[in-house]
């Protein structure tokens, strides 16, 4: 395994992490969970993502019961999780969600409860929000410094001009600004981390946990001939992935990648997962698996790096054709 510095934080993540969003809860139960933690685990992963919007709360407590089980040394992982969303679900009321002081302290003491841990090493911001100025957000993720209930806070899908915004509040008050942003990264999806972000890695040397980095599955070539009994995109409840992922033209080119991956000699799923931990502003990949199988495949991206010289990666800019005009 590899490790990264996150940022110019002091923290280091290891380059693949592991996630539960729609799995935990939707799909895999405790001792499914408790296999793929483990493998992730022996394999070097160090750091584990989670958020109080995933299966309603379900997931923290799900992962909080295998990080108990297991008995990890808590100094040997990096434990997250995320709060905007709530996890209340249709019933929330007004308070229960969003980023305001009462909602965030609120959100990260269930974490804590749910996960049961005495800290989170990291706390997001799950999506920005225009009902709380962003000076409220920076002295409250403080506070949660200061308590010890947090020790590094970050964003998700903000956009470069709030997250900068939140790093000017922080200078002036002589505060922690957020020190890692969790944005969509994949062959897909290229622009924030391409192009938006650069002089925010460049001039304040911020951490990235990138998410989909398979875009929910497509880019392993599992749907290009219809979609997979008890796969993400044949789930209830996740017709706007569907619609959103499965679209011809994102197939053909999902297509034509895994021929040029054949003609390589390496996975589809692998030369997509090495693709996205390239990029050195990258410093995790988180993953999400459902499969023991699917795990132990996709740590065989680090032997697929050697493989994306720039030759490479011009084909793929070719067939994918979302390399954004920096
Ligand atoms: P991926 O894009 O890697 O998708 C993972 C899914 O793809 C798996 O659950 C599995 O789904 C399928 N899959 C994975 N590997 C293989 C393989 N080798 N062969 C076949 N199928 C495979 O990541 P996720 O979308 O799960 O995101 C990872 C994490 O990122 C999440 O758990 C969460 O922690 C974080 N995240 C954060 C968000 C944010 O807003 N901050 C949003 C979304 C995710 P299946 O078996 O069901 O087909």
């Amino acid at each position: 395994m590899e490790y990264r510095r996150m940022g110019k934080s002091g923290l280091q993540l290891s380059a693949l992490s592991f996630g539960s969003w729609v799995t935990f809860a939707r799909q895999t139960d405790d001792n499914i969970n408790d296999r793929l933690m483990s493998i992730a685990y022996e394999n070097g992963v160090n750091f584990f993502d989670n958020a109080e919007v995933y299966s309603a709360g379900k997931s923290e407590e799900m992962m909080g019961r295998i990080l108990k089980k297991k008995g990890w040394d808590r100094s040997s992982f990096v434990l997250s999780s995320k709060a905007f969303f709530g996890w209340k679900g249709e019933d929330k009321k007004p308070n229960q969600h969003g980023l305001s002081r009462k909602h965030l302290m609120e959100a990260c003491d269930e974490a804590l409860q749910r996960l049961q841990v005495e800290y989170l090493d990291l706390y997001y911001c799950h999506r920005a929000d225009k009902n709380v100025p962003i000076e409220e957000v920076v002295r409250t993720m403080n506070t949660l410094i200061q308590q010890g209930k947090i020790f590094y806070w970050g964003t998700s899908e903000w956009s470069a001009a709030e997250i900068m915004e939140a790093h000017m509040i922080a200078r002036e008050l002589g505060l922690e600004g957020p020190a890692v942003e969790q944005p969509e990264y994949n062959l897909f999806n290229r622009r924030k981390m391409e192009s938006e972000f650069l002089s925010i890695f460049n001039n304040i040397g911020m951490g990235s946990t990138i998410w989909s980095p398979l875009a929910s599955g497509l880019l392993t070539g599992k749907y290009n001939s219809g979609v997979p009994d008890g796969s993400r995109m044949s789930l209830e409840g996740y017709e706007w992935l569907k619609d959103r992922a499965l679209l011809d033209d994102k197939v053909l080119r999902v297509k034509q990648l895994g021929a040029f991956a054949q003609e390589l000699g390496v996975s589809l799923p692998t030369l997509s997962i090495a693709w996205c931990i390239q990029n050195p502003n990258v410093t995790t990949a988180i993953l999400g698996a459902t499969k023991e199988s699917q795990l132990v495949e996709n740590f065989k991206a680090f032997e697929v790096l050697s493989v994306l010289t720039e030759e490479v990666r011009e084909k793929i800019d070719d067939i994918m054709g979302t390399k954004p005009d920096v």
